[in-house]
């Protein structure tokens, strides 16, 4: 089993390359946003408190993420591995999902970042905000709230791995299939 943390910050390229190595790996991909997003259009509680985070580009609290994080992965219980894309985003998390790993008495085998520069990040959301629908794609103001978030909370989880030796950073700018060869690199090695 291959569980892989494909980190980042917000632009770096995540979901694009989730959608592509859940196929050429046979990974569940479980996106925190995505769920986020689906219970916002289904109009549920959750949905209804999570937007009130999202539109604001700060972080869902802790204990709602993760209790939803621990739903989506019980949904799977035959799978091969999972691919986690915006999950952990705090230490909190992060210990979270060490403790439901273990519990499946699998583990966190790498968590792979993609770097690209802040300047490069804003650019990318404010031309996906064009025709992504996404409200938090839409304001640079809100874009600028999210990275610095990602710097607040987030960019600490690298030292969490590195300390595991479970810390690969690659490129992130590039062509999608560029991108795609060299987080392959670093997952062909686990
Ligand atoms: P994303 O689709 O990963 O860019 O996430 C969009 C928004 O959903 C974020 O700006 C947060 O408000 C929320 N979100 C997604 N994943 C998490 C997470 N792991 N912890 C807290 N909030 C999250």
């Amino acid at each position: 089993m291959k569980n892989i943390v494909l980190f980042g910050p917000p632009g770096a390229g995540k979901g694009t390359q989730a959608d592509v190595l859940k196929e050429k790996y046979q990974l569940v991909h479980i996106s925190t946003g995505d769920v986020f997003r689906f219970n916002i259009r289904n109009a549920t509680e959750l949905g209804t408190l999570a937007k009130s985070y999202m539109d604001k580009g700060h972080l869902v609290p802790d204990e709602v993420t993760i209790n939803m994080l621990n739903a989506e992965v019980e949904k799977n219980p035959d799978a091969n591995g999972f691919i986690f894309d915006g999950f952990p985003r705090t230490k909190a998390q992060a210990k979270a999902l060490a403790q439901l790993m273990d519990e499946k008495k699998s583990q966190i085998n790498a968590m792979v970042a993609l770097e690209v520069d802040d300047e490069v990040l804003v650019e990318r959301l404010l031309e996906r905000g064009k025709s992504s629908g996404r409200p938090d794609d839409a304001n640079e103001e809100v874009i600028r709230e999210r990275i610095a978030e990602y710097y607040r909370k987030t960019d600490i989880l690298k030292e969490f791995y590195q300390a595991q030796d479970k810390y690969f950073g690659v490129d992130g700018v590039g062509s999608i299939d560029e991108i795609t060869e060299r987080l392959s690199n670093v997952i062909d090695t686990l």
